[in-house]
């Protein structure tokens, strides 16, 4: 029989109570282990638009490529598992999709870069399907398809990969026992290879998630060594069930490459905007501070959240600084026009910030004092007399510098720091590595 090339996505299973889609990914690449499928690449972990809001947690879809003699039990089977293990009943609307080609065409990356940045509508998810000859499987309003689709033919720019550990089911709902100085050490033994494992600056464990999902914890790192050694460097008495490395676009930035257009800033679309400060940022109730910038003639108001650690810094930008701003489009609503929530803020130019204040005595050093309106200004001890007001430069609080929210408001998406100038870009799978674990 011949071998066929069956690309797998599926988005949406999982809900806020618990399940997770990359869970279920889990154990469909352990029934695929045991049909003894060819796999071709790491599973694929895909993260979305994160600023849509009716998102799952994490918008993330999942892809598999494989080669198999027998392509239709196995679309069954996996269709099974995504009716079965979706989270329906909470709200998920799952979506599977299989594509049976070995090239996936490129309209299938657009459609996965439209996914990144943008809104695409299920109902454009399905006349992509049926006009690429996708076989599609859902549940509930079809929203899952998005995703899926774009995961199969998502284009990595730069990827990176996470390993997840799953926790074995009698733990569900139980909280995480990891220790605290094993991460640390961990980051330390790792760093640069590996990536927002823990916040020295808050003392905080970042791996691991608190609800009642089975993910134990996500080590993510450059490469599949490193996410595995660093995985093995976490001590817990608990004891897992597996673990999965995935490919991944998280911590890639990728979703705030589109430069978006300030004339026409469409709800829910992520992107940046360069522009000028039009006028002294406000602070907020509750830490927040709004601004607005000049793009191409076209004002701008973006907000700036207290738990992104950026808003001190915002407030601190005057009228004529250049920035550039990532973030996505909040839509308005009765109380608040559109507006950019701010992920990133790189400050491009500084204007100086100069104030006007009475002249300084050249004798004595002292500022002099005003005669009256339009009387000039004199020295109280020499009566040494000036005409007008002098310029002052007040020192800037604020560099020409990239600022990035802190880590504990990273998104999966948010490219840290360390990876600011790193880019994956030659994909290679190695089966040999050890990218896939069951204690069962
Ligand atoms: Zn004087």
């Amino acid at each position: 029989m011949k071998e066929t090339i069956l690309h797998i996505g599926f988005d949406d299973t999982d809900s806020t109570k618990g399940m997770c889609t990359t869970f279920l990914a889990y154990k469909i690449v352990e029934y695929l282990k045991q049909e003894k499928v060819k796999f071709l690449d790491y599973p694929y972990l895909i993260r979305f638009n994160p600023n849509i809001p009716w998102k799952t947690r994490g918008n993330g879809a999942v892809a598999l490529k494989i080669s198999t003699k027998k392509p239709n039990a196995i679309k069954k089977k996996i269709t099974w598992f995504i009716a079965k293990h979706s989270a329906i009943k909470d709200g998920a609307n799952p979506g599977l999709v299989f594509y049976e080609n070995k090239e996936i065409p490129k309209r299938f990356s657009e459609f996965g870069k439209t996914a990144l940045c943008d809104v695409i509508n299920r109902k454009k998810a399905k006349e992509f399907a049926s006009e690429n000859s996708l076989e599609t499987f859902y549940i509930g309003n079809g929203q899952g398809l998005v995703g899926a689709i774009g995961a199969i033919g998502y284009d990595f720019r730069d990827f990176t990969y996470e390993l997840i550990s799953y926790r074995r089911k009698s733990n569900f709902g139980k909280k995480r026992q990891i220790i605290k100085d094993s991460v640390k050490m961990m980051q330390k033994a790792t760093f640069p290879h590996t990536f927002n494992n823990f916040d020295e600056s808050k003392d905080r464990v970042l791996i691991a998630p608190h609800g009642p999902d089975p993910v134990f914890f996500g080590v993510r790192g450059e490469d599949v060594d490193s996410v595995i050694k660093g995985a093995s460097l976490v001590n817990s008495k608990e004891k897992f069930d597996g673990y999965m490395v995935f490919r991944s676009n998280q911590g890639t930035g990728d979703h705030l490459l589109k430069e978006l257009d300030a004339k026409n800033l469409k709800p829910f679309s992520s992107g940046t905007l360069t522009g000028k400060v039009l006028e002294k940022p406000k602070i907020e109730m509750g830490g927040h501070v709004i601004f607005s910038i000049g793009t191409d003639n076209h004002k701008t108001n973006c907000a700036v959240y207290k738990p992104t650690g950026l808003a001190p810094l915002a407030s601190k930008l005057i009228k004529g600084d250049i920035v550039k701003v990532g973030g996505g489009v909040r839509k308005a609503s009765k109380n608040h026009e559109r507006i950019l929530n701010v992920e990133f803020l790189d400050v491009h130019k500084l204007e100086k910030n100069r104030i006007l204040e009475n002249p300084l005595c050249p004798k004595c050093k002292k500022h002099m004092k005003s005669r009256g309106k339009g009387q000039g200004y004199e020295c109280k001890k020499c009566s040494q007399t000036s005409q007008n007001k002098i310029s002052k430069e007040i020192p800037r609080e604020i560099d020409e510098q990239l600022y990035l929210p802190m880590l504990s408001a990273h998104r999966h998406l948010t490219r840290p720091l360390q990876r600011m100038n790193r880019f994956n870009t030659t994909i290679t799978f190695d089966n040999s590595k050890k990218w896939f674990y069951n204690s069962n």
